[in-house]
């Protein structure tokens, strides 16, 4: 018999219920006892879900209060130093000074995991770091489900991945060096838990879809050779991409079985059913673990049964792609989506349902799931067919947008000419990077409007008046360039996507971001086109209020694709391409408008990157046609700028030019100006504003400093071309601390104005 796996769950709650008490607890309205009380409700909670669906085996050890390479950091004990740790055990207290800092200590740095939109804690590691067994959390989560009369399969990070996920502090020297110390600490963990009563692990290992150095490689190789005399059946798990040349790696590892990715990369299933060995079983990933649509069960069976064909039912296991994590809940939440379009999607409680079907299918023949195969035929079919999807105008435009559709009318000289002719502009320009403090009246209106309680006349007055003072304000601290705030949108791709159609938004359809941060992505289902103007009124508004200009603020197509749930009918680029068109008509309208320089922003361009350095050349190939196609349909007289939320370009900078933007603006003054070398190195040709003042925190930067970082920067880029800015928005700050520190901002360009008049 095949058997049915889950690789995780999310584990935040259907309601967010843990965010609420983690937020309850850390503001010190919550005793930690009722913390731990919610946390264990969710999980027998889900783990009594799992069971219901009919998953055979069921994970445990998913479950995380914040993040689960954070957990492995505080099972081996990798706690720096700054956080005095000095107990036998990382209590909760230290777990969450090292996932958000303390008044004392700076949190951990927090990154993306692989290519989705979650962010882990990296560990930090020293030369001479040490690692000790300091955290039972997999063996009690396992006591804890089998108290409940649940077998589980604990979920643990893999020491290769784990080690490679984390950074090195202080010292050139290679994590895999630390493998012999960290080994016994896994050996540790893994018997514990097989005196526990567990039979089955599951060790994540993602890396193995990566490219590796020779010492990941090895690595591999002593890892699993030790963790093999642990008694326990290891499923090696792999996810999001192919094996390819990892396959024999994995497959020679001493394992009793291996999970692959077949969302991601179902052609790697006959190499992997070629290769594997007469002993291991297989776990087949059909259910897609990162993404919202109802599967296609028919063609999922079809690589079930070409894997039964091979190796027989008792070797298989069938699973999603990857952990739940990246998927919310529960669809049976979503009441106000219309029957047809909730016909099209899974969320993760109903992936287990297909899981389970699938299983079935393989052990009692498709006719026993009959009901869910003919479901999820007439998905399939709908979804080709609907006329809510496929609009032939859109079709036929993007399909003959041309070469000359990407590029400017002239190169960057002669328009730079033309546009300082149009703006006069001083040197140093000072501008900022598009939204203004979201301040609780902000927010409180805009929850009105949204409830009904405030009309839409009402709304729009407020609105105004909010941006009216946004430009008085930036008009008295004497900034060149001016935005409107963006006080009207509630999130960057939301504000857009809500306005354009082939977008669909859901009202729980909530996954974990970071911590107890959630995110609602928007779901891009269809052909997208643009009804009409979004941004224009707004503009328009904003602009007839002074004679400085006013940035034209959007967000470009790349990162409305990365943000959002992408159809998965057809290639990404094609889906992007389609935004890029809605984009470019709406520059087009700005700039008919009268708006003179319009700022595309492009944040997620860089975490687009593919995992496979082979796969990069096309992704930004494409991404970067995208934004040209947004950006090119313009006179050369208007200045089009780009905002990215970091500076470290090193490796794609030649894509990063070859956006062609007039102005880029990016994250700069936390690095003191380092990451700016990128741009030296290179010789970048256009405009750049390096972020003079670091918004992530209240702090008002001084005079002195922005000075001397602007000095700094001038060294590396050509004065006439740089800019004064902050590193980002400034959306999440307060207006004192924003007047005052534009106040300053203005002062250093001006201080850098003189010392040039004068030199
Ligand atoms: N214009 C946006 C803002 O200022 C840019 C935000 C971002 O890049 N993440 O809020
Ligand atoms: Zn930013």
């Amino acid at each position: 018999m095949t058997q049915s796996a889950n690789l995780g769950f999310p584990r935040i709650g259907a309601h967010r219920e843990l965010k609420k008490a983690e937020e309850a607890y850390w503001r010190g309205d919550l005793p930690a006892s009722a913390l731990q009380e919610t946390a264990r409700e969710l999980r027998g909670r889900h783990w009594r879900a799992q069971k219901k669906a009919g998953i055979d085996i069921i994970p445990s050890n998913d479950f995380s209060f914040y993040d689960q390479v954070l957990d492995m950091s505080a099972t081996v004990g990798a706690v720096p130093t700054r956080y005095g740790w000095k107990e036998n055990t990382v209590d909760l207290d230290t777990y969450f000074a090292m996932a958000r800092g303390r008044d004392d200590v700076t949190a951990m740095e927090m990154t993306k995991w692989f290519d989705t939109n979650y962010h882990y804690i990296v560990p930090e590691f020293a030369g001479d770091q040490t690692f000790s067994f300091s955290s039972r959390k997999a063996v009690e989560e396992y006591e804890e489900a089998k108290a409940l009369g649940i077998e589980t399969r604990p979920v643990i990070i893999g020491p290769v991945s784990y080690l490679s996920l984390g950074k090195m502090k202080e010292t050139d020297a290679d994590a895999m060096a630390l493998l012999p110390a960290l080994l016994p600490v896994y050996v540790e963990l893994l018997d514990t838990l097989r005196q526990a009563g567990a039979k089955a692990v599951q060790i994540d290992e993602p890396f193995l879809v990566m490219d590796l150095s020779a010492s990941q490689r090895a690595a591999y190789r002593d890892a699993f050779e030790t963790l093999s005399s642990c008694g326990l059946d290891i499923t090696l798990a792999t996810y999001f991409g192919a094996l390819g040349d990892n396959l024999e790696i994995a497959l020679s590892l001493p394992v009793a079985g291996l999970h692959v990715d077949l969302v991601r990369a179902p052609d790697q299933l006959p190499t992997v059913l070629d290769a594997m060995a007469a002993d291991k079983h297989l776990s087949l990933g059909l259910i897609d673990g990162r993404n919202i649509w109802r599967a296609d069960l028919s063609a999922a069976a079809a690589l079930a049964d070409t894997a039964k064909d091979t190796l027989g039912a008792e070797r298989l296991q069938i699973a999603p792609s990857c952990s739940l994590l990246h998927t919310p809940v529960d669809l049976d939440l979503e009441t106000r989506l219309d029957d047809e379009f909730r016909s099209w999607l899974a969320f993760s409680r109903q992936k287990l349902g297909e899981v389970v079907a699938l299983t079935r299918a393989l052990n009692e023949g498709r006719d026993a799931v009959a009901d869910l195969f003919t479901q999820s035929d007439r998905a399939r079919d709908s979804r080709a067919r609907s006329s809510r999807i496929h609009r032939d105008v859109v079709k036929k435009r993007a399909a003959s947008v041309t070469s000359a559709d990407l590029d400017r009318r002239s190169g960057f000289d002669e328009r730079a000419r033309v546009q300082q002719e149009r703006f006069s502009l001083p040197v140093f320009p000072t501008t900022t990077i598009g939204s203004f403090p979201q301040t609780k009246d902000v927010r409180k209106a805009r929850a009105a409007h949204k409830r009904g309680d405030m009309d839409d006349d009402a709304y729009g007055a407020f609105l105004r008046e909010e941006t009216e003072r946004a430009i008085r304000r930036q008009e008295r601290v004497g900034i060149d360039v001016l935005v409107h705030g963006e006080f009207e949108r509630n999130d960057m791709v939301e504000y857009f996507g809500e306005q354009l159609d082939g977008f669909a938004f859901t009202k729980n359809g909530w996954v974990q971001s970071y911590g107890s941060r959630c995110v609602k992505p928007p779901i891009v289902f269809g052909d997208v086109a643009r009804p009409g103007a979004m941004t224009v009124d707004w503009s328009v508004y904003a602009q007839g209020l002074t004679g400085k200009p006013v940035k034209g603020m959007l967000t470009g197509p790349v990162t409305i694709l990365q943000w959002s749930f992408v159809r998965n009918d057809q290639p990404r680029h094609e889906t992007c391409r389609q935004i890029a068109l809605a984009i470019r008509d709406e520059v087009r309208d700005l700039e008919a408008a009268g708006i003179g320089m319009i700022q595309i922003d492009e944040p997620a361009l860089r975490e687009g990157l593919p995992l496979r350095l082979a796969d990069r050349h096309d992704y930004l190939r494409w991404a970067v046609d995208c934004f040209r196609l947004s950006s090119s349909g313009v006179e050369d007289r208007t200045q089009i700028h780009t905002h990215m939320c970091y500076g470290e370009f090193g490796d794609i900078m030649p894509s990063i030019a070859a956006l062609d933007a007039d102005v880029i603006s990016i994250e700069t003054s936390r690095s003191q100006m380092e990451l700016l070398e990128d741009f030296k190195d290179f010789d970048y040709p256009n405009e750049i504003g390096p972020g003079v003042w670091d918004i992530h925190s209240p702090r008002v930067p001084s005079v002195e400093e922005m000075v001397t970082l602007l000095r700094k920067a001038a060294k590396v880029v050509p004065a006439e071309r740089l800019w004064v800015n902050p590193d980002c928005g400034l959306k999440t700050r307060g207006w004192p601390e924003v007047e005052a520190s534009l106040e300053k901002m203005v002062s250093a360009a001006r201080t850098l104005r003189n010392a040039e008049a004068t030199a």
